[in-house]
């Protein structure tokens, strides 16, 4: 089988683990999370960095810090994971679903820009904050956003968990990384994505005493010293110190493995450029993807197949493809909620198809997934 998305666990993460057990550090207390954590800013640029037991308990925190709270509304991308989400829901919070924009997949911003000028002029309340998630590895378009939400005291949120590593080529935020630009950035390191911690998650943030605020919340929000004293409702969103060990080796691994990422990327698109009826995932000349997930378009009405039948075609073979996601709105669990645009979104799904580019697909894998799908193509 040919595994959509799987870790490469080839360098230290042995050793590291190793330490952990020879030590007793094995839980949340250790050199490793501290390590990672500084690791981590450091190859993201950002301040400060809050290791977390998940990139959904990261983007929880940021809401819990922006002070998102149940009289408030929170505009989300509507087409992505459920993570990004849910956390505005678990605040008691009201989501405003947005949909996407075709050129990079991620959230349109036309559309917010649009609801916090219509709010503006008639003088409604604002949202408390908006979620901007980075899709697939693909930056989405933050600067028009970042813009706007200064202006109406709205907190930028990054989701940029599948998009680690990718960043801006011009424009006011050139040369800077997704995650670093909103007030907090959220990243995940669940065992599919570019790196992992088996489960796991971090909070980057510019503004130190936020920084130092969520680690107390992540950490039942405890005062220091013996007696068993809280001064908030806090959470158990601390990463341990055998995850951070995993974290800090594969963090050393990260630029080997964003750069073969780009080469399967760069080999699918020579590949299925020519392919009619395949868009290929989106490229902008102002930001760099990582292609955390390598996922095309297929129009039946042009390829004469649809993505179903090429799925089933790869699976016949034992490859592994996925649809991209359902976009939120078009589920019975978020009807309640508002939504801006959608049709966008809803056609990302009827005709997205996400391709195996783990960091360690070989050359043989990748050709012969290729071949596989490009005789499912033909076929029609
Ligand atoms: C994976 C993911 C998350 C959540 O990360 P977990 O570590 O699984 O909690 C959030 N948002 C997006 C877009 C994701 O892909």
């Amino acid at each position: 089988m040919i595994p959509l998305s799987v870790p490469e666990i080839s360098g230290e993460e042995w050793a590291y683990v190793k330490k952990c057990l020879d030590t007793n550090f094995v839980s949340s207390v250790g050199p490793f999370v501290g390590e990672f954590e500084r690791s981590f800013a450091e190859f993201t640029g950002s301040p400060h960095a809050v290791a977390c037991a998940s990139g959904t308990a990261a983007i929880h925190l940021a809401l819990r810090m922006a002070g998102v709270g149940p009289d408030d509304e929170v505009l989300v991308s509507g087409f992505t994971f459920v993570a990004t989400i849910n956390p505005i829901i678990y605040q008691g919070a009201a989501p405003i679903l947005v949909d996407a924009e075709d050129r990079t997949w991620n959230i349109d911003p036309a559309l917010v820009i649009e609801e916090l000028e219509r709010r503006h002029a008639r003088g409604l309340k604002q949202p408390k904050a908006i979620v901007v998630a980075h899709i697939l590895g693909a930056p989405a378009d933050i600067a028009p956003i970042i813009e706007t939400c200064q202006r109406f005291s709205v907190t930028v949120i990054e989701d940029a968990a599948e998009a680690l590593g990718a960043s801006y080529l011009s424009g006011p935020y050139a040369g800077r990384q997704v995650g670093t630009i909103g007030e907090f950035g959220c990243f995940s390191f669940n065992g599919n994505k570019v790196i992992t911690t088996g489960g796991g998650g971090m909070l980057v943030t510019g503004n130190a005493a936020a920084a130092r605020r969520a680690k107390h919340l992540s950490t039942q929000a405890k005062i220091d010293g013996p007696e068993y004293l809280h001064d908030a409702i806090g959470y158990n969103y601390r990463l341990t110190n055998i995850a951070a060990a995993l974290g800090v080796a594969q963090l050393e691994r990260l630029p080997e493995f964003l750069q073969r990422k780009a080469g399967i990327a760069a080999k699918y698109n020579a590949a299925l450029g020519a392919v009619p009826g395949v868009t290929l995932p989106p490229t902008v000349p102002w930001a760099k993807s990582t292609f955390w997930l390598y996922s095309i378009l297929i129009d039946k009405s042009i390829a004469g197949t649809d993505r179903k039948t090429v799925l089933e075609a790869l699976d016949a073979e034992g490859i592994q493809a996925r649809p991209v996601w359902a976009p939120a709105h078009s589920m019975p669990i978020y009807s309640e909620y508002s939504r801006l645009g959608g049709e966008v979104g809803l056609r990302l799904f009827s005709q997205g198809l996400s391709l195996p580019c783990s960091a360690g697909l070989t050359v043989s894998d990748q050709d012969r997934v290729i071949e596989v799908l490009v005789k499912a193509l033909k076929r029609a």
